[in-house]
């Protein structure tokens, strides 16, 4: 077979989770919850079942849910999104993200992507017949320096996409970095697919920027959310995309063709469930205790800290330990210390040499501890 990809292989995620597995190691790579979701989202969606709404939704998803959005978006970023024709549900953010770009990539259009970037851009462009120009941000801060965007744009840049806060640098976009977005796409038609599937996960006081609060760019953006996280159940693959209708109309000639419709009595259980904005309300707080213990455990350990602003990821780097490669480095953790992360040139198109890896903490505090417990005999 004349393979569309030759150069892509299985993802990281499923690569590490399976060497976890295999080795008994403590899974902090592939980034989910080891603890259950809220008994009451359980109730709400079992109840669905029972009641007997087991048939399909209707394509862009149940008109309930749909509007809770709207008004959770209204209330957070004081967009107005209509239900009936700018919020679509998804089964999952990725869904939703090659749904958008399937909309509207045409063959040589130019992507412009901030890397690392989470793994699912790239072979979607590349599939399309686009072009992805990546960026290529370095630790420890991973600023983004805006003149060098400007450099990457050509007559055939067609999309940039966003990802904040950041997997897997836990990085924000500031306002600074969305003033100068807006300045250089001013009088475009570039369009912004922005990836806020962290959206509630973000510290210290600080706002998550979505897209939503700024008209000049929402009104050629897509906007991509996940319930996997907001509700901590990854593997219900739901979630849900935002956008202007003439481009949401688009992103729906697509979704309905790709998976029609998703899950009826998640989507009824969740919305009686997101009814109570406490359930996302009280986010940044359940994930900063999250992050300040396990961050606090790993000022221990003789990795060195890099930031962490938003998103269940913590970085690290050994740089001043040893120059083995990231892959290996991963590797040798779940071999011989028990430990899975994620080495962070998995998000490089180009291999780099930066030497660090990903931990994911959405975990139980004893899990935590036991990984960190480990980590401390390197
Ligand atoms: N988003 C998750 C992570 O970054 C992985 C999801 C997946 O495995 N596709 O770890």
């Amino acid at each position: 077979i004349n393979s569309k990809l030759p150069h892509t292989g299985t993802t990281i995620f499923t690569v590490m989770s399976k060497l976890a597995e295999e080795h008994k190691a403590i899974n902090l790579s592939q980034g989910f919850p080891d603890y259950d979701c809220n008994p009451k989202l359980l109730n709400f969606v079992n109840d669905a079942m029972q009641k007997g709404f087991n048939q399909y939704a209707p394509m862009p998803g149940l008109p309930v849910l749909r509007e809770l959005i709207a008004e959770k978006v209204s209330n957070l970023y004081g967009a107005s999104y209509h239900p009936d024709t700018e919020v679509t549900i998804t089964a999952g953010g990725t869904q939703a993200i090659f749904t958008a770009l399937s909309s509207c990539i045409n063959s040589g259009d130019e992507v412009i992507i901030f890397e690392p970037a989470y793994d699912c851009y790239a072979p979607a462009i590349k599939l399309l017949g686009g072009l992805c120009k990546p960026y290529e941000l370095a630790p420890p801060n991973y600023e983004i320096d805006w003149e060098m965007v400007k450099k990457l744009f050509t007559a055939n840049t067609k999309m940039i996409i966003l990802n904040s806060p950041q997997n897997p640098t836990g990085c924000t976009l500031s306002e600074k970095d969305i003033k100068a977005l807006i300045k250089l796409t001013k009088n475009t038609d570039i369009l912004i697919l922005s990836d806020e599937v962290y959206e509630h996960i973000i510290f210290d006081d600080n706002k998550h920027r979505s897209i939503a609060l700024y008209p000049e760019l929402r009104e050629r953006s897509f906007i991509v959310a996940s319930f996997g996280k907001l509700l901590h159940a990854t593997g219900w693959k739901m979630g849900y995309c935002l956008a202007p209708e003439q481009l949401m109309k688009e992103f729906r000639k697509v979704h309905q063709f790709n998976v029609f419709s998703v899950n009826t009595p998640m989507q009824l259980g969740i919305a009686n469930y997101l009814k109570d904005p406490e359930t996302y309300t009280s986010l940044p707080g359940f994930f900063q205790q999250k992050r300040d213990f396990f961050r606090s455990l790993l000022m221990e350990t003789n990795f060195k800290l890099l930031p962490c602003n938003g998103s269940y990821f913590q970085c690290v780097s050994y740089a001043h330990l040893n120059k083995e490669k990231d892959t290996d480095m991963a590797i040798r953790l779940v071999k011989e210390y028990g430990v899975a992360s994620i080495p962070v040139s998995a998000f490089y198109i180009r291999s780099t040499d930066h030497q660090v890896l990903r931990f994911c903490f959405a975990k139980k505090q004893e899990t935590l501890e036991k990984a960190v417990e480990r980590l401390m005999k390197l």
